[in-house]
């Protein structure tokens, strides 16, 4: 029996780990489940897993937690930090957004091993989070469909020598838009992704392609990869979820259609599990295609490249401003094209500084979020004169 802790329960992989979860019971058991203010599939969750410790961001009435008197409820801002507990073999941090890290360093400290489905936890704060599970003997398994596929490709083995990764990428939502057209296009479009159903933030950050370049760091980070052996590639299928190519060229991909039921079971029991998810007809599938990432059309790609270079602290200002960016896209307080220009002079903004401790990368996340926020400022005035 494996024992999770799910932090991050009702979102696109909290929900669907449950339902590996409970195709499976004799062989998992969800201990207990960390959700922010969806309040109502929090109540569900907690009705039918009965975990052994419940937390929710938002207030948790008086009356619920006695009718489930088998469960220890918290709430608060924090409580998720509750959700790893003794109890459980393996943390799932299936969170969106920076808060994340404070999820893993939890886990990490309480020596249990994750399945990581938080990327920016990686992105903003790879160097203390790989130092921690590194000390603790802890392992980090990939829920993201990529690094999953160069686990798998990898045969499971990170200390295997390769020659480059190579990720894919669809090219999201607006990747046959005209070039004119992308200022003005709107949330509602920016969430229509070809391949993939996912959240909204991932969503968005597909169609501008940061999404690639945080995964770029997120292998950096995962598999011990200098920058110049990751390529990415532009593959509209969303078919083949990534590759490794080795000394003598040979090149090894997982392919599969695109769900993450594969990248979860895997990464939270090892198994190759049967799936809801239809195998590959590859006749009705025709062809595969594969092409350039267009610098014109993904400039926050190439800016994430940037900011992976440079390393330190740049990569968590990158994820900060494009947090605030794209909720304000989300909003309607800024345009699409806009999330580069606040990413952009948020990174040039920030000076280099190393971070060797939370406190620091706190620190650095919240000069970089004021900083984007000044700028949405700025370019709201500029708007409105
Ligand atoms: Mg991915």
């Amino acid at each position: 029996m494996i024992n999770i802790a799910l932090i991050g329960s009702t979102g696109s992989i909290g929900v669907q780990t449950l339902d590996v979860a409970a195709r499976y019971p004799d062989k998992f058991r969800v201990v207990s489940l960390a959700a922010g203010a969806n309040t109502r599939a929090f109540f569900n969750q907690v009705e039918k897993f009965k975990p052994s410790v419940a937390t929710l961001a938002a207030p948790i009435p008086e009356d619920f937690k006695l009718s489930h008197g088998e469960t220890r409820f918290f709430s608060g801002e924090e409580a998720y930090l509750n959700a790893v507990t003794d109890n459980a073999d393996i943390a799932v941090v299936a969170l969106v957004g920076f808060i994340g890290v404070k999820a893993v360093l939890k886990a990490i400290e309480k020596g249990k091993n994750v399945a990581l489905a938080n990327k920016e936890s990686l992105v903003a704060g790879g160097a203390l989070v790989m130092k921690a599970a590194a000390e603790k003997g802890v392992k980090i398994f990939p829920i993201d469909s990529e690094h999953s596929a160069v686990w798998q490709s990898l045969g499971f083995d990170t200390e295997k020598p390769y020659k480059k990764i190579i990720l894919t990428a669809s090219g999201g939502a607006f990747r046959d838009k005209p070039l004119s057209e992308l200022e003005n296009l709107t949330a509602e479009e920016a969430l229509k992704h070809p391949n993939w159903n996912m959240g909204k933030k991932i969503t968005v950050d597909c169609a501008t392609m940061v999404n690639k370049g945080f995964e770029v760091i997120e292998a950096m980070w995962l598999f011990g990869a200098p920058l110049e052996k990751i390529e990415v590639v532009i593959h509209r299928e969303s078919i083949i979820h990534s590759m490794v190519e080795y000394d003598d060229n040979a090149v090894i991909a997982q392919l599969g259609a695109p769900s993450m039921e594969i990248p979860i079971q895997l990464a939270i029991s090892g198994e190759r599990l049967p799936v809801k998810t239809p195998p590959l007809d590859f006749a009705a599938i025709g062809n595969l295609t594969f092409g350039k990432v267009d610098e014109k059309r993904y400039p926050c790609f190439y800016l994430a490249l940037e900011c992976a270079k440079k390393g330190a602290n740049y990569p968590c200002a990158l994820n900060a401003a494009n947090e605030i960016a794209v909720n304000a896209f989300l909003d309607g307080k800024i345009k699409f094209t806009d999330i580069y220009t606040v990413i952009y002079k948020t990174v040039r903004a920030t000076e280099k500084r190393e971070i060797t401790s939370l406190a620091l990368l706190e620190a650095e996340d919240c000069t970089a979020r004021k900083t984007a926020l000044k700028i949405i400022g700025e370019l709201n005035d500029e708007f409105i004169a």
